[in-house]
């Protein structure tokens, strides 16, 4: 478990310019001092993040987003009313101190209030903003425990191991417009649950996946072994008895070598939670391949499927 005096240490850490992996509802964060660049340059590197790839900045209350970003927009206290702290994370217009490599040179910049007593401890007592994207290396899979984050990045300066966190998937990301909001990335706070504040608007060249946000890349969340979707055009060599199977709710299970079952009962809650270290685990089982069903692509679904699709993209046998 995580004391104060761990907290402390990490935050002395955030102060010097350091890099320090901690939990928050959604994923685990390789955080640094947002307002200082040479220290928001070292998560690019130890990440091999591309520099167009913009990052989202974690603060603790309102009146610091207010800090970052120049906005009038009555829509953001209604929002944070009702979802912050929590896994949204809006895009606004940044105020000057934000630096540009933390925006990668766009004028916006994506923030949130975490919801997670280790993160807004962290935030508090380091004295700044922290920008922190997911704490595994670029493309790969997201950690949802500290031992992912030590798998892929044993460089950090600083790991805060809270447990397995809460929510399991990535916040959801929306940006504003003059009619209303739309969805960038997709996560357990639904478009459902957002319309029934503010108006759902997709611009038109947006609908129907072609989103634009940098860094939302179609190959994403990728294990180090092939992974496809059962429902796609499988290689004709597989062999069921060398794969993994990711199962959604267990009922098809028979024939494989290892299975991971995300929820019994088909709640898409605990999918999500599940998701990523299940993954881990199928990453690391002794199997040839991984094969993924599909979920229900309605509410949570949806942001389960957009994951699953690009974990499974780089392999597909067909494009
Ligand atoms: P993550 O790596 O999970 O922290 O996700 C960060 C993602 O948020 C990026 O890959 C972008 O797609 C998105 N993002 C962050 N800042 C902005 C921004 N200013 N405008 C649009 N999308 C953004
Ligand atoms: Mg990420």
């Amino acid at each position: 478990m995580i004391s104060s005096t761990h907290i402390s240490i990490a935050a002395q850490y955030i102060r010097d310019g350091r890099l320090v992996a901690f939990p928050t509802e959604t994923v685990y964060g390789l955080g640094a001092n947002a307002l200082n660049p040479h220290a928001v340059m070292k998560i690019f590197e130890l990440k091999e993040r591309p520099s167009f790839d913009p990052l989202i900045v974690h603060v603790a209350t309102v009146e610091d987003v207010k800090k970052l970003t120049i906005t009038q927009d009555e829509r953001l206290d209604i929002l944070a009313e009702k979802f912050w702290p929590g896994p949204l994370t809006i895009i606004l217009p940044k105020s000057e101190i934000v630096p540009n490599i933390v925006t990668s040179g766009l004028q916006t910049v994506g923030i949130r209030i975490p919801n997670h007593p280790v993160a807004l401890d962290l935030i508090r007592q380091s004295g700044c903003p922290i920008a922190a994207p997911s704490a595994n290396k670029f493309g790969k899979i997201s950690p949802t425990r500290a031992k992912h984050v030590f798998k892929q990045l044993p460089g950090v300066d600083y790991l805060l191991d809270g447990g397995k966190t809460q929510v399991g998937i990535e916040s959801t990301i929306i940006s504003l417009n003059d009619k209303g909001f739309e969805i960038l990335r997709h996560g357990i706070i639904t478009q459902e649950e957002i319309e029934q504040i503010i108006p759902y608007h997709a611009f038109e060249q947006n609908k129907s996946n072609n989103i634009v946000s940098p860094g939302m890349l179609k190959s994403h969340y990728s294990p180090n072994k092939p992974m496809y979707l059962l429902e796609s055009d499988l290689p004709s060599t597989i062999d069921r008895s060398k794969a993994g199977l990711l199962s959604f709710s267990g009922e098809e299970t028979s024939g494989y070598k290892v299975v991971e079952i995300l929820s019994q009962d088909k709640n898409l809650r605990t999918c999500a939670v599940n998701l990523f270290a299940a993954i881990h685990r199928l990453e690391e089982a002794n199997i040839d391949y991984i094969l993924a069903e599909t979920v229900p692509e309605k509410g949570i679904g949806i942001a389960i499927m957009d994951r699953l699709r690009k974990a499974t993209y780089k392999y597909q046998p067909i494009k």
